[in-house]
């Protein structure tokens, strides 16, 4: 487990157990050991078909395990109420998710549900996203805040407007001046008190990549001058006591409490104006921004690092708040966050397949062979190998190198001329690379073949180099012997992930059994700490859909869970029909020609129609156990 750091960004949820396989401890530090679910055989039992109780999920799959979302939303309030009870913090703690982080109508009802007795709420940034909050949170305690941020038109307004008259604790948060018009408005047609608040831009700034939308340039939120224009107007609209809510976002990730504590204070200064200026201030909104630390290194250098974790996080927020109210003589608010990646990126597991691996360590040319193809190059270049011999024989590694990369460079262009056979440049090729790695400057990197699409399941690493911790979820107890990076599926040169946490640019990996699925099964890794964003960014590139998802409780028994829900990822007829195609038609037209064939050719063997919708109805991930659905209809 140190070789993946997994102590390091996975307490308190995963470890290493006996078995050398991931065990994921569901309810975090309170985890007693019997608790603990072996993830292998989650994938076993939801994948396997063969498997006893074996649902035949296919491969990518997310493991959901909503124990620990409760275990991360629980710590989360409880972080904050040990602060509010140590520092005797005046107010209480009231956060809300983010919805934009996973909407996945699991995951959002679950919120709901496990954090309906501390009030706990649900922040939109869309009409969507508000149609979805208001309709979970009919099940959340009334006091749940329903925090509607994001750009706004009269649609959106008049949906918020209805949600407060639904009784729902919702708030419009202005993240523009013009929205303010269109609030009292709707307001008044519709015969709503609205709850407002703003949305303030800060001056502190958060540097990292997570920061770009902070400052005083940032995207969102009201300027200064702004902030007292919407006063003044609501003041004029006798509405000044509507104005309840202060929110700023800085950015995601905010690496440290420092930084945290500067705009934490900065918006408390803002929120005692507003109090002096006569609104009726009760809640301050803090946004998003309680980082994880990804690769576990603990440190601010990087942007998938923080130095804090939950207490420390609360602790600095709660101090804040109070040390301006003190110096103002305020009353504390309610303190608010919108923490999402915190929330709900450790309780969802990406597992996927390494189907092959290749390699340069795999010579075509005996080293007879070698020879003979080295000695019927050109003369320029069999001196570069004589020199390159020489140099070997004498230890001399620097100028083996040299002559090693003049040697192919030579042969490179002679290729490109056409006066050199490809057979000659593979034995060029060979020869270097046997080189490189006897002097020990290169360790073989092989490339293992995943059953994935980076686009689609992890498309922040593709957009914004963000790294994940990605480990094999078995084999744990065996040194890997290989180091490899992973290619995906897609046809792109950008599938592939060739940067892990730690900086490395190759992970350690075990060798695939014979094909990958030999004796021992396949090699199934985990991407881990996704489940934010990860999800509603990813697109479909080279038609690839989502992964399949299931759901994992644990229940009674030693070591037992149970799958309570398993959703096949998209098929090819669904990903197809995003793109406007229509399958049944698609099918149609590929059915007439079928039986037009068989009608020349029929000797009653084939049933290419069948085959052909089984094609339509799989996921399009490679799917071993079902590949041959065109051949498995031939007869
Ligand atoms: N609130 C707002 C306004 C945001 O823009 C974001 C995301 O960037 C969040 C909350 C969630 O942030 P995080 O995932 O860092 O908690």
């Amino acid at each position: 487990s140190t070789l993946y750091c997994i102590d390091g960004w996975g307490e308190p949820y995963f470890s290493v157990n006996s078995s050398g396989n991931i065990s994921v401890r569901p309810h975090g530090a309170e985890t007693l050991s019997h608790q603990e679910i072996d993830l292998l055989k989650v994938v076993k039992r939801a994948s396997d078909p063969k498997h006893s109780g074996g649902l035949g999920i296919q491969l990518p799959m997310i493991v959901r395990f909503p124990d620990v979302l409760k275990n991360r939303l629980e710590s989360l309030q409880f972080a904050f109420d040990s602060a509010i009870l140590a520092q005797g913090y005046g107010g209480h703690y009231q956060g809300v998710y983010p919805v934009k982080c996973n909407q996945d109508r699991y995951i959002v009802e679950d919120i709901v549900q496990f954090g309906s007795s501390f009030r706990f709420g649900l922040e939109a940034g869309s009409k969507p996203e508000l149609l979805l909050a208001m309709s979970c949170l009919c099940k959340g305690s009334p006091e749940s805040l329903l925090i509607c941020n994001g750009f706004k038109d009269a649609e959106y307004i008049a949906l918020a407007c209805v949600a407060r008259k639904l009784l729902l604790n919702t708030v419009i948060v202005l993240e523009q001046e013009e929205e303010l018009d269109l609030v009292i408005d709707i307001s008044r047609k519709i015969s709503v008190i609205p709850v407002i608040g703003l949305r303030a831009k800060l001056r502190t700034k958060h540097s990292g990549h997570f920061g770009s939308t902070s400052g005083e340039k940032g995207k969102f939120g009201l300027t200064t001058a702004q902030i007292l224009r919407v006063v003044k107007k609501l003041e004029q609209a006798g509405m000044l006591d509507c104005l309840q809510l202060l929110h700023f976002h800085i950015g995601s990730q905010i690496p440290s409490t420092a930084l945290l504590s500067d705009g934490v204070g900065e918006a408390t200064q803002v929120f005692s104006e507003l109090v002096r200026l006569g609104a009726n201030m009760k809640v301050i909104d803090i946004g998003g921004g309680l980082g994880l630390d990804y690769d576990g290194s603990k440190s601010t250098e990087s942007d998938i690092s923080v130095e804090y974790g939950l207490q420390e996080y609360a602790a600095a927020v709660v101090q804040s708040v109070k040390y301006v109210c003190d110096k103002k003589g305020i009353n504390h608010p309610i303190i608010c966050s919108e923490s999402g990646r915190a929330i709900v990126s450790h309780h969802s597991i990406l597992v996927f397949e390494a189907v092959s691996a290749s390699s340069y360590d795999s010579p075509v040319t005996s080293s007879l062979g070698l020879k003979y193809s080295v000695e019927r190059l050109p003369d320029d270049a069999r001196a570069d190998y004589r020199n390159l011999s020489a140099a070997a024989i004498r230890g001399e590694n620097e100028t083996c190198l040299f002559y090693a990369d003049q040697l192919k460079q030579k042969c490179v262009e002679q290729f490109k001329d056409g006066s050199l056979g490809i057979e000659q440049l593979a034995a060029v090729d060979e020869l270097c690379d046997l080189v490189t790695k006897a002097i020990g400057v290169a360790k073989p990197v092989q490339t293992y073949h995943v059953n994935l699409s980076v686009f689609t399941s992890i498309p922040d690493f593709w957009g914004i180099n963000q790294l994940f911790p990605i480990v094999p979820i078995h084999r744990l107890d065996e040194r890997p012997t290989k180091r490899g990076i992973l290619s995906d599926l897609t046809c792109d040169s950008d599938g592939k992930i060739d940067r892990f946490i730690g900086g490395d640019s190759s992970l350690p990996l075990h060798e695939l059994n014979g094909d990958g699925r030999g004796s021992g099964g396949g090699y199934y890794l985990g991407m881990f700490l996704g489940g934010a964003y990860e999800e509603a960014l990813g697109g479909v590139h080279n038609l690839f859909g989502g992964p399949s998802v299931v759901r994992v409780l644990q229940s009674d028994g030693p070591h037992s869970f149970a799958v309570t829900l398993a959703i096949p990822g998209p098929s090819c007829s669904d990903v197809l029909r995003v793109m406007q195609h229509e399958p049944e038609l698609m099918f149609q037209n590929l059915k007439h020609r079928a039986d037009e064939y068989l009608h020349q050719n029929d000797d009653g063997s084939m049933d290419l129609a069948s085959g052909l919708a089984q094609c339509f109805r799989n996921m399009p991930y490679l799917s071993p156990g079902l590949s041959c659905c065109l051949t498995a209809a031939n007869g």
